[in-house]
């Protein structure tokens, strides 16, 4: 009878554990606490919220309200903790996260298929299934055995993700695509400042508020990458000669040289995304958006994802892993939760809803049928297993959906027609292999 290793009981840990054990397949979930904690956890109860006790808007026209459905639609143990143990908060998905990782763990525990192991993990399993899901503090003896199976390259310990912006929220009047020196594609999109403009964004990046951090998640900058406004404090002139150097890029149609250059490359492949060059950071959000809204073309960007850089253990999900959340090198290994560069709770429990549904099928001999790409879920799983330049974390947003055949200017319509175009894919999903509550409410 096949049994399934899982690494760690946190929310990706817990949600493939049930998955698997209600298709009846065994589960040994090994968890190292509450022998030993990462510095984040402090709760002996499985699934720990480790920070804020929110999972986000509950719209269905939001990314996180979709995500949420979505999960829901597949048999979510966090959204029926969430449902069950949920705290007044307007709009927003909050729980008591006491009772929530009390309602997990009993979950876990109760179930007759499902056989707990206290202890530290400090090894990959080598020929059994196994899912692992010791999320982004992964204790550093497990952390440097991925780190031999993958490579020095392909295991990080920090992020360092500049901001994400949607390109229809830009200013294309203000902003050109061109290539440096004219070699190659013409693949960014260029913002450039006068004399006067880089002065004022200069001042107001390093008067800026920045982010407080754990004394275990401040980065060691010996990794090669300095945030912009630390860099921005090291001289007046240091970002010209870094990020915002403007050599060898003219306007197209004016052939002028910009005194500064901010460039946005492509994050996915529709174009919807654009990152900002250069711009990992620690400014607090609400100054990130208004800071680098000093930049030409930026003054009404929508953010889907803010510039971060904090302690985070992850694999370069791209090289490593395929769209089912299976590693490549070995197909009964799979990786789930925060480790693969999904970010956030729900994210990260969505990934373990996958990872264990796809082990589960492999070992009942089912097909694989990926999940569609219109939905969050899909579309999550296809960002993390695409080549990319450089690999970071990414959140659920509607702008890694694929755009809509039909064009609607409301924003709030849009997204309440890619919802509605996820959530019929989704139902309509590998009805073949998978039965879940469909029609439930
Ligand atoms: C400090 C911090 C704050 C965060 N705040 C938020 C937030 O507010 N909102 C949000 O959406 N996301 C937040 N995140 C990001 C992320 O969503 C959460 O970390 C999320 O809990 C990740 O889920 P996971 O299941 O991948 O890992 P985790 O929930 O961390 O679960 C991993 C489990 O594995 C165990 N483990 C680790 N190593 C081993 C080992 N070697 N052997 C056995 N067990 C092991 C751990 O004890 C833990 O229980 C935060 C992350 C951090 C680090």
């Amino acid at each position: 009878m096949s049994k399934v290793l899982i690494l760690g009981a946190g929310l990706a840990g817990c949600e493939a554990a049930l998955i698997l054990a209600k298709h009846n397949i065994n589960v040994e979930l090994i968890e190292m606490k509450p022998k030993k904690f990462t510095p984040a956890h402090h709760n002996p109860n499985f699934a720990e919220l480790v920070c804020s006790n929110s999972l986000k808007s509950i719209g269905i026209e939001t990314a996180t309200g979709l995500l949420k459905e979505e999960m829901k639609l597949l048999g979510s143990v966090t959204i029926e903790a969430a449902n069950h143990t949920r705290v007044p908060a307007g709009n927003a998905l909050a729980v008591n996260r006491e009772h929530f990782s009390q309602y997990i763990t009993k979950q876990i525990k109760e179930h007759p298929k499902i056989q707990i192991h206290t202890k530290e993990q400090v090894n990959l399993p080598a020929t059994d299934y196994c899912i692992v899901a010791t999320g982004p503090l992964t204790t550093p003896t497990l952390s440097n055995e991925i780190e031999e199976l993958f490579g020095e390259e392909n295991f990080k310990f920090f992020d360092a993700a500049s901001p994400i912006v949607t390109s229809e929220s830009l200013d294309t009047s203000k902003i050109y695509f061109a290539a440096r020196y004219n070699k190659g594609e013409a693949d960014y999109l260029n913002c450039p400042l006068t004399e006067t403009e880089y002065n004022d964004f200069q001042n107001a990046l390093i008067n800026a508020e920045t982010a407080s951090l754990h004394d275990f998640e401040v980065p060691n900058f010996f990794f090669g990458c300095m945030p912009i406004e630390a860099m921005a404090k090291k001289g007046h002139q240091t970002l010209r000669f870094g990020p915002l150097k403007p050599v060898g890029i003219r306007n197209p149609q004016t052939n002028e040289n910009a005194y500064a250059i901010v460039q946005l490359r492509k994050e996915d492949c529709n174009g919807n995304l654009f990152n900002l060059v250069g711009f990992q950071t620690n400014l607090k959000w609400s100054e990130q958006k208004r800071v680098f809204g000093l930049i030409p073309g930026l003054k009404n960007a929508e953010f889907v994802r803010y510039g971060v850089m904090h302690r985070n253990t992850f694999i370069n999900s791209p090289k490593i892993l395929d769209a089912y959340f299976r590693t490549k090198i070995r197909p009964t290994l799979f990786f789930a939760g925060q480790i693969t560069g999904v970010e956030g709770y729900l994210e990260s429990a969505a990934s373990g809803i996958v990872a264990g549904l796809n082990l589960m099928k492999i070992i009942q001999r089912k097909r694989l049928v990926p999940l569609p790409q219109t939905t969050m879920i899909g579309a999550l799983a296809k960002y993390i297993s695409s080549e990319t330049k450089d690999f970071q974390p990414m959140n659920s947003n509607m702008g890694i959906l694929p755009p809509l055949k039909m064009n609607i200017k409301s924003k709030k319509e849009k997204y309440m027609a890619l919802s509605n175009r996820a959530i019929k894919d989704l139902t309509n999903w590998d009805k073949e292999c998978c039965h879940f509550n469909f029609t439930q409410k």
